[in-house]
């Protein structure tokens, strides 16, 4: 049963499109559990309705034009109750609905079992037969194993489709959702610009020609030159190898010679595709075709097309650097995105940014943040490589991607682009004020900085200090360990841009979701793996030469902290005092006047969060990382799109642990700083400011938004507020009741426009 299922899984992926999709489930289905019929039923939210998608064994003509009211009939309840419902006699059920262009009035019993994605019953797959015989368990539990895996492909064939405006039963839809996770808020209309990985025949998306007489010409010219790499290939492997493998080379060369592909890709060129595109749509027409066919043999060949054709790419890239041509209003959009990726785009190009893997609380995601670019991470079922030059938007508020857009959207989202350019604008105002409560109480709003491009922003928003800098950021840039002077000179530029006020420094948090090019780690469980203090400890030639570049860069200013990442106990903070000890001392050794500076941990694991205490003793001040605290504390990975939604900082068990380590540094007497992302939502800063902490970390971009809010409540009312929430055991109840607060204080607007979950 396990290999029937794979096989079919295997087919219904390799489909072209939806019907394709549908026609082979229904077809494998019937064949596997002998029924007399399969059929799909599929929710087309525009009519309301479940269509017949796909049967076998019902009346072909009634496909694509019977169809149920939502909650009517047997499918109806299926999808309503998202449970599958299996009958004997499906006529005597009081939910049978008769639908005669079907002709099931021939079948007795009945068998249907929801199509679930992401908690939403796509529709319905059923079997009957004549007999009046329910279906067996094990009938039963292959058909919900089955509609499991499927659901994946459907909704991904279902948006491929709804990306071209059309609804699954092939209505024209408009102003088409892809929803994601909101990783920076802001709304964003503009056009698609897809980046994608070089190599890689998948990924490549549809895009327009320019000059169709000169992209035929360079496609013969690479293909030309692959017939003779393989030539080359042949000749040199006479006699090396059996007569069998040398017989591939020579089906290679007829799958060449004969003109076969070379022609089809050509043909799609001339329909105005660019080369690359149309050789990877004829290179997945053939690979679909070979690996659907049952001869074991012929469906391996589906490889060495695979292998052809991206020798081919390879030529393509190779020999024509693309370009990639950011229009005005750029939306940047690849499956991964990466730092390196928006450093290319021309900042006043970018409006907006569309990752397909990644949640909002992965590094990518906080630079979006720093930047104020509104993005949209996790859009997994986005059918990104066909978005390449379309109109879309990006809802950065409720975390969505829209595609075909009305009139009627375009304008309404016009408007609110221009009242966030007013709230901006407004917010400007508060640069110069002091950050105090309505009842004058101080609050130190810092910010996190990486580039020095964020520490010339913040300035500008009137930052009092940088409460994070996350040194892995210039190092993502070299293409080595920067030297121990490339850094001090980086270092520097910070402390000066912002002496007398503090600087914290990060000493480097790699590993995790940030890897360095240079410095692969190869973990299967990355998160509880070699990271952070966890690897320079175990390099100290690494650690030391970071230090050291540190302390040198501070002369002069003295306004330097060093902060260190990922601590989960003790020993790991005496070691690392120990280096920094030695590494002062060589430095006084060697005649310079350096100061010994402030030294603080992060709590950013369970673990620490118990030993604050201990912790405090040992340093000058604790900086409590909330972004990797609360993924180690719910065990939600930060990155993981498919359990963002778990992700909340407002769980009770995170804001007890926050509360915890407070007065657990205070009882130490030493100043307790936050530095994770949730410091920049002005809700949850209001309950921060109320814990006690003395200073609040954020993005340069949230920073007026948290000082608007601070200024209009006080710190009564936000004691209060702490009160109250502290009661809940919901993270969602916490965000209504924080919500409620920042409305009452007339700072209603701010709330759309910032908030982490
Ligand atoms: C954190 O974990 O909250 C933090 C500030 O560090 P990073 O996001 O760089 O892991
Ligand atoms: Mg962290």
């Amino acid at each position: 049963m396990l290999e029937k299922l794979r096989k079919i899984v295997q087919k219904v992926n390799a489909a072209e499109d939806l019907q394709s999709a549908l026609r082979i489930i229904v077809h494998r289905v019937r064949e596997t559990l002998e029924a007399q019929v399969c059929s799909v039923y599929l929710l087309d939210k525009d009519i309301n309705s479940h269509v017949l998608m796909a049967s076998e064994g019902l009346n072909e003509t009634a496909v694509g034009h019977v169809s149920l009211p939502v909650g009517e009939g047997l499918v109806g309840l299926v999808a309503k109750h998202a449970e599958p419902i299996n009958l004997q006699d499906a006529s005597l059920h009081p939910s049978y609905h008769y639908l005669q262009e079907t002709g099931e009035e021939n079948f007795n019993s009945f068998l249907g079992v929801p199509i679930i994605h992401h908690r939403s019953v796509l529709g319905v797959l059923v079997v009957q037969n004549d007999k009046r015989h329910r279906f067996d368990e094990g009938e039963e539990a292959f058909l919900i194993t089955l509609s499991a895996q499927l659901a994946g492909v459907i909704a991904h064939a279902e948006a491929t489709g709804a990306i071209e405006g059309i609804s699954p039963s092939g209505h024209k839809t408009s102003d088409t959702i892809f929803p994601g996770v909101s990783a920076s808020s802001g709304v964003a209309i503009g056009h698609a610009v897809v980046l994608f990985p070089l190599a890689d025949l998948s990924q490549i998306p549809n895009r327009q020609a320019s000059d169709i007489e000169r992209e035929v010409e360079f496609f013969n010219s690479c293909l030309n030159a692959v017939r003779k790499d393989i030539r080359d290939l042949h000749s040199k492997i006479a006699g090396h190898v059996a007569e069998g493998e040398r017989q591939l080379f020579d089906v290679y060369l007829h799958m060449l010679d004969d003109d076969a592909l070379g022609n089809e890709v050509v043909e799609r060129i001339k329909q105005g595709n660019w080369a690359q595109g149309a050789l990877a749509y004829v290179a997945h027409e053939h690979v679909r075709n070979f690996e659907i066919m049952e001869d074991e043999y012929l469906s391996e060949r589906a490889v060495d097309i695979k292998d052809l054709c991206s020798r081919v790419l390879f030529y393509l890239q190779e020999k024509e650097t693309v370009i990639t041509d950011y229009s005005t209003d750029t939306i940047l959009v690849s499956e991964e995105l990466t730092p390196a990726m928006l450093a290319e785009v021309p900042k006043d190009k970018l409006k907006g940014m569309i990752s397909i893997k990644g949640s909002g609380n992965s590094h990518v995601a906080i630079l979006a943040r720093t930047m104020g670019i509104p993005t949209i991470m996790g859009a997994v079922d986005l059918p990104y490589n066909k978005l390449d030059g379309r109109e879309i938007i990006v809802d950065g508020y409720k975390g969505e991607v829209i595609s075909n857009l009305s009139d009627q959207l375009r304008k309404r989202y016009l408007n609110t682009i221009k009242e966030q350019d007013l709230l901006i604008a407004e917010l400007d105002e508060l640069k110069d004020l002091p950050c105090v409560t309505a009842d004058n109480h101080r609050v130190n709003l810092w910010i996190n900085t990486g580039l020095i491009s964020d520490v010339i922003h913040s300035l500008d928003q009137g930052a009092e200090g940088i409460g994070l800098f996350r040194t892995e950021e210039p190092f993502l840039l070299h293409e080595r360990f920067p030297s121990e002077q490339e850094q001090s000179d980086i270092y520097r530029e910070q402390l000066r841009a912002f002496a007398p006020k503090p600087v914290t420094m990060r000493t480097l948090d790699v590993g995790g979701d940030k890897a360095l090019p240079y410095f692969p780690i190869e973990e299967a469980n990355p998160s509880l793996g070699w990271r952070g203090i966890r690897v320079t400890l175990d390099h100290p030639e690494i650690f030391m030469a970071q230090i050291r570049a540190m302390l040198r860069a501070s002369i002069g200013f003295e306004n330097l902290q060093i902060m260190l990442p990922m601590v989960s106990n003790v020993g790991e903070v005496n070691s690392a005092m120990q280096l920094l000890k030695k590494a002062h001392n060589e430095l006084i050794l060697e005649g310079l006047e350096v100061k010994f500076p402030p030294i603080g941990v992060m709590i950013e694991l369970p673990a620490a969060v118990y030993q604050t205490r201990a912790l405090a003793k040992l340093v000058d001040f604790i900086s409590v990382g909330s972004n990797d605290l609360t993924q180690y504390l719910l065990g939600v990975d930060r990155n993981n799109p498919r359990v963002a939604d778990l992700y909340s900082a407002f769980h009770p068990a995170v804001l007890n642990a926050l509360q915890h380590v407070v007065s657990e540094a205070q009882k130490e007497k030493k100043s307790v700083s936050i530095c994770g992302e949730m410091a920049g939502d002005p809700g949850a800063a209001v309950l921060l400011m109320a814990m006690g902490f003395d200073i609040l970390s954020m993005n340069a971009a949230t920073l007026l938004k948290v000082k608007s809010v601070i200024r209009s409540v006080s710190l009564g009312s936000a004691h209060d507020l702490l009160e109250q929430v502290m009661q809940m055991d919901d993270a969602q109840m916490i965000r209504s009741a924080v919500d409620m607060t920042l409305y009452d204080s007339g700072v209603d607007r701010l709330l759309r426009s910032s908030r982490t979950n």
